[in-house]
Protein backbone atom coordinates (compact mmCIF):
# COMPACT_ATOMS: atom_id res chain seq x y z
CA UNK A 1 0.00 0.00 0.00
CA UNK A 2 1.51 3.38 -0.82
CA UNK A 3 0.16 6.45 0.64
CA UNK A 4 0.25 10.35 -0.60
CA UNK A 5 0.98 13.05 1.01
CA UNK A 6 0.07 15.80 -0.42
CA UNK A 7 1.39 18.92 1.65
CA UNK A 8 4.63 18.68 3.74
CA UNK A 9 4.41 20.86 6.87
CA UNK A 10 6.79 24.26 6.83
CA UNK A 11 8.11 24.96 9.67
CA UNK A 12 6.70 28.00 11.72
CA UNK A 13 9.38 28.84 14.10
CA UNK A 14 12.32 27.29 15.98
CA UNK A 15 12.83 28.35 19.48
CA UNK A 16 15.56 27.75 21.85
CA UNK A 17 15.08 26.30 25.54
CA UNK A 18 15.10 28.33 28.49
CA UNK A 19 17.46 27.23 31.70
CA UNK A 20 15.24 27.23 34.40
CA UNK A 21 15.54 25.76 37.95
CA UNK A 22 13.24 23.39 39.76
CA UNK A 23 12.08 21.19 42.40
CA UNK A 24 15.20 21.02 44.87
CA UNK A 25 17.45 23.41 42.47
CA UNK A 26 18.02 20.85 39.50
CA UNK A 27 18.39 22.34 35.64
CA UNK A 28 15.99 21.55 32.92
CA UNK A 29 16.21 23.49 29.43
CA UNK A 30 12.14 24.44 29.10
CA UNK A 31 11.10 25.44 25.47
CA UNK A 32 7.82 26.43 27.03
CA UNK A 33 6.34 27.96 28.77
CA UNK A 34 8.25 31.03 28.93
CA UNK A 35 7.19 34.43 28.24
CA UNK A 36 7.51 34.30 24.63
CA UNK A 37 4.96 30.91 24.56
CA UNK A 38 2.88 30.42 26.96
CA UNK A 39 1.77 26.83 25.43
CA UNK A 40 1.26 24.82 22.35
CA UNK A 41 -2.39 23.45 22.71
CA UNK A 42 -2.64 20.47 24.12
CA UNK A 43 0.43 20.99 24.95
CA UNK A 44 1.44 23.29 28.56
CA UNK A 45 5.54 21.83 28.91
CA UNK A 46 8.00 20.55 28.01
CA UNK A 47 11.43 20.08 30.41
CA UNK A 48 14.52 18.72 29.40
CA UNK A 49 16.32 17.26 32.10
CA UNK A 50 19.88 17.31 31.87
CA UNK A 51 21.69 16.06 30.52
CA UNK A 52 24.22 16.66 33.83
CA UNK A 53 26.55 14.55 35.45
CA UNK A 54 25.87 14.25 39.05
CA UNK A 55 28.76 13.73 41.81
CA UNK A 56 28.13 11.49 44.34
CA UNK A 57 25.01 12.59 46.44
CA UNK A 58 24.45 15.63 44.57
CA UNK A 59 21.52 14.80 42.68
CA UNK A 60 18.23 16.55 42.97
CA UNK A 61 14.53 16.47 42.38
CA UNK A 62 11.18 17.17 43.41
CA UNK A 63 9.72 16.39 46.77
CA UNK A 64 6.23 16.13 47.32
CA UNK A 65 3.97 18.24 44.73
CA UNK A 66 0.32 18.29 43.89
CA UNK A 67 -1.07 18.33 40.19
CA UNK A 68 -4.34 18.58 39.10
CA UNK A 69 -6.38 18.86 35.81
CA UNK A 70 -3.45 17.01 33.25
CA UNK A 71 -1.03 14.48 32.76
CA UNK A 72 2.94 14.21 33.36
CA UNK A 73 4.56 12.00 30.88
CA UNK A 74 8.00 11.27 32.12
CA UNK A 75 10.71 9.70 29.85
CA UNK A 76 14.02 8.87 31.05
CA UNK A 77 17.24 8.29 28.71
CA UNK A 78 19.66 8.29 31.42
CA UNK A 79 19.90 7.88 34.74
CA UNK A 80 17.19 6.38 37.40
CA UNK A 81 14.40 8.19 39.11
CA UNK A 82 12.16 6.95 41.61
CA UNK A 83 8.23 8.15 42.54
CA UNK A 84 6.07 7.85 45.18
CA UNK A 85 2.18 9.41 45.07
CA UNK A 86 -0.95 9.69 47.78
CA UNK A 87 -2.51 7.16 45.90
CA UNK A 88 -0.19 4.63 47.52
CA UNK A 89 1.88 3.89 44.37
CA UNK A 90 5.46 4.15 43.98
CA UNK A 91 7.84 2.69 41.02
CA UNK A 92 11.23 3.82 39.53
CA UNK A 93 11.97 5.03 35.91
CA UNK A 94 14.74 3.26 34.44
CA UNK A 95 16.50 4.71 30.59
CA UNK A 96 14.26 4.09 28.30
CA UNK A 97 11.14 4.06 30.52
CA UNK A 98 8.19 5.73 30.37
CA UNK A 99 5.46 6.80 32.79
CA UNK A 100 2.49 8.91 31.41
CA UNK A 101 0.11 9.87 34.75
CA UNK A 102 -2.85 10.85 34.15
CA UNK A 103 -3.40 13.74 37.22
CA UNK A 104 -6.71 14.32 36.93
CA UNK A 105 -9.08 15.49 40.13
CA UNK A 106 -5.30 15.15 42.19
CA UNK A 107 -2.30 13.65 43.24
CA UNK A 108 0.55 14.36 44.93
CA UNK A 109 3.31 13.05 43.94
CA UNK A 110 7.42 12.69 44.80
CA UNK A 111 9.86 12.62 41.85
CA UNK A 112 13.52 11.85 43.03
CA UNK A 113 16.37 10.61 41.58
CA UNK A 114 16.78 6.60 42.76
CA UNK A 115 18.44 6.12 46.45
CA UNK A 116 21.46 4.25 44.83
CA UNK A 117 22.26 6.64 41.43
CA UNK A 118 21.85 9.30 43.92
CA UNK A 119 24.28 7.88 46.16
CA UNK A 120 26.91 6.84 43.46
CA UNK A 121 26.22 9.54 41.11
CA UNK A 122 26.07 9.85 37.21
CA UNK A 123 24.40 10.95 34.63
CA UNK A 124 20.84 12.00 34.59
CA UNK A 125 18.90 12.79 31.02
CA UNK A 126 15.37 12.60 30.41
CA UNK A 127 11.61 14.63 29.48
CA UNK A 128 8.52 15.35 31.05
CA UNK A 129 5.83 16.49 29.14
CA UNK A 130 2.46 18.40 30.32
CA UNK A 131 -0.36 17.21 28.09
CA UNK A 132 -3.38 19.03 29.28
CA UNK A 133 -6.88 17.53 29.75
CA UNK A 134 -10.40 18.24 27.98
CA UNK A 135 -12.74 19.84 30.70
CA UNK A 136 -14.55 16.76 30.45
CA UNK A 137 -11.18 14.76 32.05
CA UNK A 138 -9.86 17.06 34.43
CA UNK A 139 -11.55 15.63 37.28
CA UNK A 140 -11.18 12.03 36.36
CA UNK A 141 -9.82 9.24 38.84
CA UNK A 142 -6.11 9.34 38.60
CA UNK A 143 -4.26 7.15 36.57
CA UNK A 144 -0.39 5.66 35.79
CA UNK A 145 0.43 4.11 32.58
CA UNK A 146 3.94 2.53 32.73
CA UNK A 147 5.96 1.23 30.18
CA UNK A 148 9.19 -0.16 30.41
CA UNK A 149 11.84 0.35 27.62
CA UNK A 150 11.59 -3.12 26.66
CA UNK A 151 7.93 -2.48 25.65
CA UNK A 152 7.79 0.33 24.28
CA UNK A 153 7.04 -0.22 20.38
CA UNK A 154 10.08 0.18 18.22
CA UNK A 155 10.65 0.17 14.16
CA UNK A 156 12.80 1.09 11.54
CA UNK A 157 12.94 2.16 8.05
CA UNK A 158 13.53 0.09 5.38
CA UNK A 159 16.73 1.00 4.68
CA UNK A 160 17.40 0.73 8.62
CA UNK A 161 18.78 4.53 8.50
CA UNK A 162 15.58 5.51 10.81
CA UNK A 163 14.71 4.38 14.10
CA UNK A 164 11.76 4.99 16.03
CA UNK A 165 10.27 3.91 19.53
CA UNK A 166 6.50 4.79 19.68
CA UNK A 167 5.20 6.42 23.18
CA UNK A 168 2.22 7.06 21.61
CA UNK A 169 0.29 7.09 18.52
CA UNK A 170 1.61 5.66 15.19
CA UNK A 171 4.84 5.54 13.02
CA UNK A 172 6.56 3.20 10.76
CA UNK A 173 3.85 0.63 11.06
CA UNK A 174 4.10 0.19 14.37
CA UNK A 175 1.59 1.44 17.18
CA UNK A 176 2.13 2.53 20.89
CA UNK A 177 0.84 0.86 23.67
CA UNK A 178 -0.13 3.71 25.36
CA UNK A 179 -3.75 5.22 25.70
CA UNK A 180 -4.05 8.83 25.05
CA UNK A 181 -7.48 10.81 26.71
CA UNK A 182 -7.19 12.47 23.01
CA UNK A 183 -5.34 12.49 19.95
CA UNK A 184 -1.26 12.14 20.75
CA UNK A 185 1.67 11.67 18.88
CA UNK A 186 4.85 11.22 20.83
CA UNK A 187 7.79 9.66 19.25
CA UNK A 188 11.75 9.24 19.76
CA UNK A 189 13.53 9.13 16.20
CA UNK A 190 16.91 8.76 15.51
CA UNK A 191 18.41 9.47 12.08
CA UNK A 192 21.69 8.05 10.65
CA UNK A 193 23.33 10.10 8.87
CA UNK A 194 21.43 10.41 5.00
CA UNK A 195 18.33 8.95 6.92
CA UNK A 196 14.96 10.79 5.84
CA UNK A 197 11.35 9.91 7.39
CA UNK A 198 7.70 11.62 6.50
CA UNK A 199 5.30 11.43 9.27
CA UNK A 200 1.72 11.85 8.90
CA UNK A 201 0.50 14.15 11.22
CA UNK A 202 -3.01 15.06 10.64
CA UNK A 203 -3.62 18.81 9.60
CA UNK A 204 -5.37 19.91 12.38
CA UNK A 205 -2.98 18.90 15.15
CA UNK A 206 -0.16 20.91 16.73
CA UNK A 207 3.38 19.54 15.99
CA UNK A 208 6.51 20.25 17.21
CA UNK A 209 9.82 18.64 17.21
CA UNK A 210 12.84 19.24 20.17
CA UNK A 211 16.14 18.39 19.22
CA UNK A 212 18.09 15.83 21.94
CA UNK A 213 21.28 15.81 19.94
CA UNK A 214 22.70 16.09 17.02
CA UNK A 215 21.40 18.47 13.77
CA UNK A 216 18.88 17.73 11.34
CA UNK A 217 16.85 18.91 8.56
CA UNK A 218 12.87 20.03 9.27
CA UNK A 219 11.39 20.32 5.62
CA UNK A 220 14.42 22.85 4.52
CA UNK A 221 14.63 24.55 7.77
CA UNK A 222 17.59 23.09 10.25
CA UNK A 223 17.74 22.92 13.97
CA UNK A 224 20.47 21.87 16.49
CA UNK A 225 20.67 20.36 20.26
CA UNK A 226 18.10 21.95 22.55
CA UNK A 227 15.76 23.36 20.00
CA UNK A 228 12.03 23.22 19.42
CA UNK A 229 11.20 23.21 15.82
CA UNK A 230 7.28 24.67 15.65
CA UNK A 231 5.52 23.18 12.70
CA UNK A 232 2.78 25.58 10.90
CA UNK A 233 -0.66 23.73 10.45
CA UNK A 234 -0.21 23.48 6.82
CA UNK A 235 0.57 19.88 5.71
CA UNK A 236 -0.70 16.58 6.90
CA UNK A 237 2.68 15.07 6.96
CA UNK A 238 6.29 16.54 8.17
CA UNK A 239 9.41 15.72 6.80
CA UNK A 240 12.99 15.41 8.86
CA UNK A 241 16.20 14.60 7.33
CA UNK A 242 19.97 14.23 7.58
CA UNK A 243 22.58 15.16 5.33
CA UNK A 244 24.82 12.33 4.36
CA UNK A 245 27.72 14.13 5.36
CA UNK A 246 26.61 14.75 9.14
CA UNK A 247 28.70 13.86 11.40
CA UNK A 248 26.76 12.13 13.99
CA UNK A 249 22.50 11.36 14.11
CA UNK A 250 19.94 12.95 14.53
CA UNK A 251 17.95 12.17 18.17
CA UNK A 252 14.53 13.78 18.24
CA UNK A 253 11.40 13.64 19.90
CA UNK A 254 8.23 14.45 17.58
CA UNK A 255 5.28 15.67 19.72
CA UNK A 256 1.73 16.31 18.26
CA UNK A 257 -1.76 16.90 19.17
CA UNK A 258 -5.05 17.49 18.25
CA UNK A 259 -5.53 21.06 20.55
CA UNK A 260 -8.52 21.03 22.74
CA UNK A 261 -9.57 24.73 22.17
CA UNK A 262 -10.80 25.39 25.56
CA UNK A 263 -10.28 28.12 27.85
CA UNK A 264 -6.59 27.68 30.17
CA UNK A 265 -6.59 28.59 33.71
CA UNK A 266 -3.35 27.85 35.29
CA UNK A 267 -1.68 28.19 37.87
CA UNK A 268 1.55 26.27 38.66
CA UNK A 269 0.58 22.53 39.35
CA UNK A 270 -2.93 23.18 38.56
CA UNK A 271 -4.45 23.40 35.25
CA UNK A 272 -7.83 23.88 34.89
CA UNK A 273 -11.01 26.33 32.36
CA UNK A 274 -11.88 28.59 35.12
CA UNK A 275 -9.84 30.73 37.92
CA UNK A 276 -12.74 29.74 39.95
CA UNK A 277 -11.82 26.03 39.36
CA UNK A 278 -8.17 27.20 40.57
CA UNK A 279 -9.35 28.51 43.70
CA UNK A 280 -10.73 25.32 44.31
CA UNK A 281 -7.97 23.08 43.33
CA UNK A 282 -5.83 25.44 45.98
CA UNK A 283 -8.49 24.64 48.60
CA UNK A 284 -8.89 20.91 48.09
CA UNK A 285 -5.27 20.92 47.71
CA UNK A 286 -4.34 22.77 51.36
CA UNK A 287 -7.06 21.11 52.98
CA UNK A 288 -5.08 17.85 52.23
CA UNK A 289 -8.33 16.12 49.36
CA UNK A 290 -5.79 15.15 46.94
CA UNK A 291 -4.28 13.29 50.12
CA UNK A 292 -0.57 13.06 50.88
CA UNK A 293 2.36 10.71 50.70
CA UNK A 294 1.69 8.54 53.73
CA UNK A 295 4.34 5.88 53.65
MN1 LIG B 1 5.23 16.38 39.37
Amino acid sequence: MTQQFEDLRTVASIVNGVETMEGEGFLVRRPFPTHALSEFDPFLLLDEMGPKDYSPGQAKGAPDHPHRGFETVTYMLTGRMEHKDSQGHQGQLRPGDVQWMTAGAGVVHSEMPEREFAREGGRLHGFQLWVNLPRRDKLMTPRYQEIPAEKIPVAQSADGLVKVKVIAGESLGARALIETRTPIIYLHLTLEPGGHVVQPVPREYNAFAYVIDGAGLFGAREAVDGQMVMFAQDGDALEISVPEEAAEPLDVLLIAGLPLNEPVARYGPFVMNTREEIYQALEDYRSGRMGDIAF
